[in-house]
C-alpha cells in the first residue's frame, strides 16, 4: 500500500492555536497526527472529557479504553473535528481539526453492526470510493484501478470483489472497509470497536492485518473494549473516564493500577473474554 506522505498543509491563519509558539519543550508539532490541548467538552453543561491534552505522532498504535459512556467516541470526534471543544484546541495533521477537510488521510472504520446492511454494491465498488477524494466524481484511471487492486490484495479480499457487501461476514467487511481506507491513501486509520460482532478467527486475522499496516507506517487509532486485543496489539494505551487515567506505553498500561481506577473496580478485564 502506498500511505499519502504529502507533507499537512499548514494554513495557520485565524483561529489556529499557534501552540508551538509557546511551547518550551521544543517538541516539533511536524509529526503530530493529532493534538489536544486542554480540551472540554460537553452536549449539556454536564462535561464528558474533560483537561484531554493528547498527542498522537505518526506511526503510532495508539488504543483508547475505558468503560461504557467514558467518553471514548466523544474524544474521537473531538479529534476527527466532528465536534468542536468547549476549551482547549483539537488539530489533526497540524490543522485545526474542525476544519480539516481532506478526509482522503483518515480511514474510519465504524462498528460492524453499524455498516448499513442494505448496500447492494460489491466489494470492489466500496473500495473504489476510496478514488473518489483523488478523481472527483470522474472515472478511475489505470493508475486508481491498480491501488484499488492492491487494496483489495493487501487487505486479502480480492477472491471477494465481485461479492456484494450484504453477503460478506463481519470481519470480511470490515476488511473492506480497510481496503477503502487504503485505496484512499489514507495516513490515519481510525477505528471504533471495529471487531463488535466479528467471529474469533476473523478478529485475529483483522488484527494481524492492523499490525501489518501499522508496520507500514500508517498510523492507528483504535477505540476498544477487547482489553486483550489491545494489549496485544497496541504500542500505547490512553485509558479514559472522562479525564485520562493513564496514557502510556501498553506493558506500563498492564502493570498500573489505571484499569480499575478507571472502571472503579479492580475486575479482571484482562485476558478474559468479555
Ligand atoms: P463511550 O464511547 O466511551 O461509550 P461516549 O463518548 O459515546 O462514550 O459518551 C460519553 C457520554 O456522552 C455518555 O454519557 C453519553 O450518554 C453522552 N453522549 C454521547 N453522545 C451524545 C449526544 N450526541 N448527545 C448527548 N449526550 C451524548
Amino acid at each position: 500500500m502506498s500511505a499519502n506522505q504529502s507533507p499537512p498543509t499548514t494554513t495557520a491563519d485565524d483561529d489556529t492555536e499557534t501552540d508551538h509558539d509557546h511551547r518550551d519543550d521544543a517538541a516539533p508539532s511536524t509529526d503530530a497526527v493529532v493534538e489536544l490541548t486542554d480540551v472540554d467538552f460537553g452536549y449539556t453543561s454536564t462535561p464528558v472529557v474533560e483537561d484531554i491534552s493528547l498527542r498522537i505522532d505518526a506511526g503510532e498504535y495508539v488504543a483508547v479504553v475505558g468503560p461504557n459512556g467514558s467518553g471514548k467516541s466523544t474524544l474521537m470526534k473531538l479529534m476527527l473535528g466532528l465536534l468542536r471543544p468547549d476549551a482547549g484546541s483539537a488539530s489533526i495533521f497540524g490543522e485545526p481539526s474542525h476544519r480539516f477537510d481532506d478526509g482522503s488521510r483518515i480511514g474510519y472504520v465504524a462498528q460492524h453492526a453499524s455498516a448499513s446492511k442494505e448496500m447492494p454494491i460489491t466489494v470492489r465498488e466500496v473500495v473504489k470510493m476510496g478514488r473518489f477524494p483523488h478523481v472527483g466524481f470522474g472515472r478511475l484511471g489505470n493508475e486508481d484501478w491498480a491501488i484499488v487492486h492492491d487494496a483489495l490484495e493487501t487487505v486479502g479480499m480480492s477472491a471477494f470483489a465481485d461479492r456484494r457487501v450484504t453477503q460478506l461476514s463481519g470481519g470480511q467487511r470490515q476488511r473492506a472497509f480497510i481496503a477503502r481506507a487504503l485505496a484512499s491513501e489514507a495516513d490515519l486509520l481510525v477505528l471504533d470497536e471495529p471487531t463488535v460482532g466479528v467471529d474469533v478467527e476473523s478478529v485475529e486475522a483483522f488484527y494481524d492485518l492492523l499490525d501489518s499496516l501499522n508496520g507500514a507506517g500508517i498510523t492507528v487509532l483504535l477505540i476498544e473494549h477487547d482489553l486483550g486485543a489491545v494489549t496485544e496489539h497496541a504500542d500505547r494505551v490512553v485509558c479514559l473516564n472522562r479525564e485520562i487515567y493513564f496514557d502510556g506505553p501498553t506493558d506500563e498500561f498492564v502493570e498500573s493500577d489505571a484499569l480499575a481506577r478507571a472502571f472503579g473496580t479492580a475486575a479482571n478485564f484482562l485476558g478474559g473474554d468479555a
